[in-house]
């Protein structure tokens, strides 16, 4: 039996954005370990770190959070393994975003673009090679580095109001500010927003993109929720967000396919509100996601989906069939520690990330191996804890497809797919 130390963390009483303190409590996940913190070999034998994972709405500005406050250097500094060009689907995503602002925004050798949280230089370098100047941002060291060496200028540090006078000063103002999946991960939102308001030009455009609590909520995406994540954003709480910092919502696109759902927010200091946005803060009148009733029932879907899954993985097992996983990646840990999924149902993890591969998966200790690994050993089945690559990983997965391997695709319901 692996040792576990349950470590105390401070909560929060007071929603993060703004203040109030009638925060209400609507899920938790249970102790979990920091859903970055692969484990070594040598590590395996070592206490775990775990900390209580709680979710929670805020009935001011819609706010949804979670109530436990991890130091941010312990979740993006010490064991951040992500890099945003592992994956293609992104790649594309973000090479058409870049563009079109170029186009619209008519970018070119006098604007600045900064981005918030640019990893390695992925989005920013199609503004470098069309000869936009940028500023990149992102406080992980190994991903700063690997952005600098691509020839996208990037500094290591944690964004806010601060850095962003400094960033002005040596820069000026920026025309457009990016920060894509980024607004769940700061701790003082209202910080980060403010040094945003600063940095940003009068006539200049923000864009977010940010998976939708709409999603979360209607697909049972639970496996989102992780101690990186403080913050489930609707239109609503971001809009008031903004609101606060001489900003506001201007315009909203919606990707379904991209992290299982993911809005972008335009925000603006000027300019009319577009139809589309004001139709989305309307729904989230209607549909009540800005009260706790929306939430309410969400604990018992989670629950539900635990239960079966555990049916259908210790069902397979019993009948003697192998079962491997696809994605060593954060939505995994938070899963796989839920649900109780170790090595004794998952043989082993692929992963395409070489910083992961070798390693085990936090708290379920299920070792990490390349994709290749699934044509090697042909497992029976794969649980696909990165259901957000979908399609992608069924295309390039063609090969094991064809030999008659399986998915199984957790969420919203578990399903097998051939
Ligand atoms: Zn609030």
């Amino acid at each position: 039996m692996r040792q576990l130390s349950r470590c105390p963390m401070p909560e929060i009483s007071s929603c993060r954005s703004c203040g109030s303190a009638e925060i209400r409590k609507f899920l938790s996940l249970g102790n979990m370990p920091l859903p970055t913190a692969l484990v070594t070999k040598e590590g395996l034998h070592q206490p775990e770190p775990r900390f209580p994972l709680d979710v929670a709405h805020c009935p001011e500005c819609s706010l949804v959070q979670i109530l436990e406050d991890v130091p941010p250097q312990q979740l993006f500094v010490d064991n951040y393994l992500y890099f945003s060009s592992f994956s293609d689907e992104l790649l594309r995503h973000s090479r058409e975003h870049a563009l079109r602002l170029i186009e619209e925004r008519r970018l070119g050798a006098n604007s600045l673009v900064v981005e918030l949280a640019s990893n390695d230089g992925y989005l920013l370098k199609n503004f470098v090679e069309a000869g936009v100047p940028v500023v990149g941002i992102d406080p992980a060291p190994g991903q700063a580095e690997a952005a600098n060496e691509a020839g996208v200028p990037t500094i290591a540090e944690f964004f806010g109001l601060e850095l962003a006078q400094r960033v002005r000063r040596e820069h000026g103002s920026a025309d457009v500010v990016i920060a894509n999946n980024v607004m769940a991960h700061i701790p003082d939102p209202n910080d980060f927003v403010e040094g945003i308001s600063h940095l940003l030009s009068d006539g200049g455009l923000l864009t977010i993109e940010n998976p939708y609590v709409r999603d979360l909520v209607e697909k049972c995406e639970f496996d989102t929720i992780y101690h990186e994540h403080f913050f489930y954003h609707s239109c609503t709480s971001i809009d008031r967000l903004m609101r606060r910092h001489g900003m506001y919502l201007m315009h909203v696109e919606y990707f379904p396919e991209l992290h299982g759902g993911t809005l972008r927010w335009h925000v603006a200091k000027r300019g009319e509100v577009s139809e589309t946005a004001r139709q989305y803060l309307e729904d989230e009148r209607e549909r009540a996601i800005t009260e706790y009733s929306y939430y309410a029932d969400f604990a018992k879907k989670v629950e539900a989906v635990r239960e079966e899954l555990r049916l259908v993985l210790g069902g397979l097992r019993a009948e003697g069939a192998r079962i491997a996983g696809y994605g060593a990646a954060a939505k995994g840990s938070t899963l796989a520690n839920y649900v109780g999924i170790g090595p004794e149902l998952v043989d082993f993890v692929v992963d395409r990330n070489v910083h992961k591969q070798g390693k085990y998966t936090p708290g379920t200790h299920i070792p990490v191996r390349p994709p290749e690994a699934l044509l090697n050993e042909q497992p029976d089945y794969v649980l696909m804890l990165t259901w957000n690559f979908r399609d992608e990983i069924l295309a390039q997965q063609q090969e094991y497809l064809k030999r008659g391997g399986r998915f199984i695709v957790p969420l919203p319901w578990p399903e097998v797919v051939a």
